[in-house]
């Protein structure tokens, strides 16, 4: 298990130039090869590898088709297209979150094409809607908004770039979205959690011809709601997002860790040695004391 690791080179294939043994390294969470049919056409999230035949994850490799992090020794597929040296400057909490969940949420809002002076409302402020939240606010949005129902999570969000936080267990959060937009809907919703509800409240709040920029991963049945997608005939946009990996992808990340853009580590609640990491994965699956992400450290 495990897909968003930092580390220090151990070995080097032959064939993987420009590094050296003792170099520490971020990797991403997709690891793309670089040549095949998908990462050739601009989409090395989808990569199919060297076996040609694309698969549900696409360029997901770690804790997925391979082995994943959670381990003193990883070995990383594709080496040469995404080993990205971190600079000295930046220590590994600051950067480990931009292997998955920094660029996945960023993602949201870039291929929603988000603009100076959009609107755009996050359902979810877990980890991913989080970072999400961080985009849309250096994107130039100048109304981000984060739903949530977790007071800790929406003081999150307020540090992280939200503008406005909405408990939907307290108000409505489509009747309050109208409101701070003169009734139209956001120029933009982002689903960040994977549910039939969000997805609907994120097409519900949306403006004619705006887009849901859709990051959950679903399970079990997603239907489009006719009302509120005004029956085919609202200019609606549906985007979908698979985390962007690859080294250039995590060198233009760390550059804004590096810039002081984006602060990932404060979502870094709890940390544990690879010998407590049961513990870990009871504390983040009972979601308990708080907890965001978890560093693990072999
Ligand atoms: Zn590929």
């Amino acid at each position: 298990m495990g897909h968003e690791p930092v580390g220090v080179i151990h070995d080097l294939a032959d064939d993987v130039v420009g590094y050296e043994l003792g170099e520490r390294v971020l990797v991403g969470a997709i690891t793309p090869c670089g040549t095949c049919f998908y990462c050739q056409n601009g989409q090395p999230a989808q990569c199919a590898g060297s076996e040609g035949e694309w698969k549900l994850g696409g360029g997901w490799r770690f804790g997925n088709s391979m082995h994943g992090v959670q381990a003193d020794y990883f070995l990383v597929p594709h080496a040469q297209a995404n080993l990205t040296k971190i600079p000295d400057s930046l220590r590994d909490e600051q950067v480990v979150y931009c292997a998955d969940i920094a660029s996945t949420g960023i993602s949201a809002i870039e291929k929603a094409g988000v603009g100076i002076g959009d609107s755009v409302a996050v359902f979810a402020q877990g980890p991913i809607g989080l970072c999400a939240t961080a985009g849309a606010k250096l994107s130039g949005a100048s109304l981000v908004i984060g739903v949530d129902s977790i007071p800790g999570r929406l003081e999150t969000a307020k540090s992280m770039g939200a503008d406005v936080v909405i408990n939907y267990k307290e108000q409505d959060p489509i009747a309050e979205i109208r409101r701070l937009t003169d009734g139209r809907g956001v120029d933009v919703a982002v689903e960040a959690l994977g549910s039939q509800e969000t997805f609907e409240s994120s097409l519900r709040a949306l403006r004619p011809g705006g887009t849901l920029s859709s990051l959950g991963v679903y399970s079990g049945h997603l239907v489009v709601p006719l009302e509120p997608f005004a029956a085919g005939l609202g200019d609606h946009t549906i985007v979908t997002t698979l985390c962007p990996g690859g080294k250039e992808r995590m060198r233009r990340l760390m550059s804004l860790v590096q810039a002081g853009r984006l602060n990932l580590e404060r979502l870094m609640t709890h940390r544990f040695s690879l010998e407590d990491i049961s513990d870990a994965y009871e504390l983040f699956a009972a979601q308990g004391d708080g907890v965001l992400k978890v560093g693990i450290t072999p």
